[in-house]
């Protein structure tokens, strides 16, 4: 497919509008008119000082549109697009002309000049976001804006990345290396040794400028992968360079259900863990062996009732729509099966098809049908998780994720995850340790924000350790430059 773009300034919007109604289509990009377009469909966009235009060419036909270019050319453009799309393939996405990652703060940011009508009637008449999910994106906004106002200028949390899990996802595109393969598994012991002492000088940073540890996060990958000693080897790493005295919340990803055995649970209960994350993402075993997950669905009951008993008050399932194969019945049936063992935390994720996936390596594609069926499965996640007395209260949206669709956490009252809110928005600063994890500093007193990254890979972060070390140094230096 050619887009082309004919003297106007709007290619980033009209780019990835057109992503979200053919995320299959290699998109070529030409500044004025194509000269070799073959059998391939064409998509002209074209602007003069008081108009917009659109013409889509394919096989089928030609169809253009033109309209006012009005105060705001780039939404007169995108709006003019998406009708165009719309009215060409019979799909109607339903963030509308949304594409960013968090509608819920831009919702937040509507509402302050608008009032919570006014943001509503932005989003379903300005941007054409469907009611539903301009209630979805209201309600999380809400929600959220609670947790936020527990952040302080000198509030900070901190993530731990274990980026290694038992054998790889299908739909996996993270950089997490599977333990199954000897050349990973060499690399865990030196991998948790540096760990603990990045954590170790992180914390010693922290402490000198008198941050406030409000969250902890071990994310990866799958950090219960590690063994109950290498476990500990980090919580107590944590516990020494840390003052914990104001931490509210401290959660550790247990996501692989074949990874959980009641001796990491204690380890992790009596590190000062207080919350883990137990994801079936189906109930459904043969979903489950499609997508390459070790455990099934006993096994996932039997992590959750093992991290009950282990006195976890605090525990997510996450849940994924749209798996290759899994009927809208079947992920009902899980988010049913979900409800019934009553965690406090469930969240529903959209299938992402990133470049990294083994999926799309084997060349799995969206189509509309399967975007239908995932926007089935989210309305039925919604209104059952309602019904069970879970509101949602943090959203984010991925790139080529099936439908444009979102990722929504779902929590019962006074449960939300801190952390997640913490980091989606920006509102303090995430020190990051491990392979993989980047540090973001946000201004205490401003929006700047500011990015520490660590090599991506378990073995690049082993070879330059010391270099890494080196780039912490800008931790002091971003608080020296904007007071605290
Ligand atoms: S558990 Fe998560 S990080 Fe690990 S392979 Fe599966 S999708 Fe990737």
């Amino acid at each position: 497919m050619i887009l082309e773009i004919r003297d106007h300034p709007y290619q980033y919007e009209t780019e990835k509008l057109l992503r979200v109604f053919f995320p299959n289509e290699k998109l070529r990009i030409v500044h004025g008119e194509a000269a070799d377009c073959g059998e391939q469909a064409v998509v002209t966009t074209a602007a003069t000082d008081t108009q917009v235009f659109v013409r889509f060419t394919d096989k089928n036909g030609v169809l253009e549109e033109s309209a006012a270019r009005g105060d705001d050319g780039e939404l007169a453009m995108a709006t003019l697009l998406f009708r165009v799309l719309q009215s060409r393939t019979g799909y109607t996405p339903k963030w509308g002309l949304l594409t960013g990652v968090r509608p819920s703060k831009l919702f937040l940011t509507l509402e302050r000049e608008r009032g919570t009508d006014g943001a509503k009637r932005y989003f379903t008449e300005t941007l054409l976001v469907s009611p539903e999910k301009t209630e979805l994106a209201s309600s999380v906004g809400a929600r959220e804006q609670a947790v936020l106002s527990l952040s302080r200028p000198e509030s900070c949390s901190l993530y731990v990345s274990i980026p290694f899990c038992p054998t790889r996802c299908s739909y996996c595109s993270f950089v997490s290396q599977a333990v199954s393969t000897p050349s990973a598994r060499r690399l865990v012991p030196e991998y948790v040794r540096l760990l603990a002492r990045e954590i170790k000088e992180t914390g010693q940073i922290a402490k000198d400028l008198g941050l406030r540890l409000e969250s902890v996060y071990f994310g990866g990958g799958t950090p219960t992968t590690l063994s109950a000693e290498q476990l500990e080897t980090l919580l107590s790493a944590v516990r020494k360079a840390f003052d914990l005295s104001h931490l509210r919340e401290y959660t550790v990803e247990a996501g692989r259900p074949d990874t959980v055995t009641p001796e990491k649970l204690q380890t992790l209960r009596a590190g000062g863990v207080t919350r883990v994350s137990i994801n079936p993402q189906t109930f459904n075993d043969e979903i489950l062996r499609t997508i390459r997950r070790q455990h099934t669905a006993e096994m996932t009951d039997r992590a959750f009732f093992a991290a009950r008993a282990a006195g976890f008050a605090d525990i997510n399932m996450d849940l994924i729509a749209g798996l290759p194969n899994e009927s809208v019945a079947s992920f009902c049936r899980s988010v049913d099966r979900a409800v019934a063992l009553a965690p406090e935390n469930i969240t529903v994720h959209t299938l992402s098809l990133k470049r990294a996936s083994t999926l799309t390596a084997d060349g799995t594609q969206f189509d509309k049908e399967s975007a239908q069926a995932a926007d089935e499965m989210l309305h039925y996640a919604a209104s059952a998780l309602g019904a069970a007395g879970f509101n949602p209260y943090y959203m984010y949206r991925q790139s080529k994720t099936l439908g444009n669709l979102e990722n929504t956490g779902y929590t019962t009252a006074g449960h939300e995850c801190l952390y997640n809110i913490f980091m989606m928005e920006e509102c303090h600063t995430v020190l990051a340790a491990g392979a993989g994890a980047v540090t973001k500093l946000k201004a205490p007193h401003g929006a700047d924000i500011s990015r520490i990254f660590n090599y991506k890979y378990p073995y690049e972060y082993i070879a330059g350790f010391a270099e890494l070390m080196e780039r912490k140094r800008a931790i002091p230096a971003f608080y020296e430059a904007h007071g605290i």
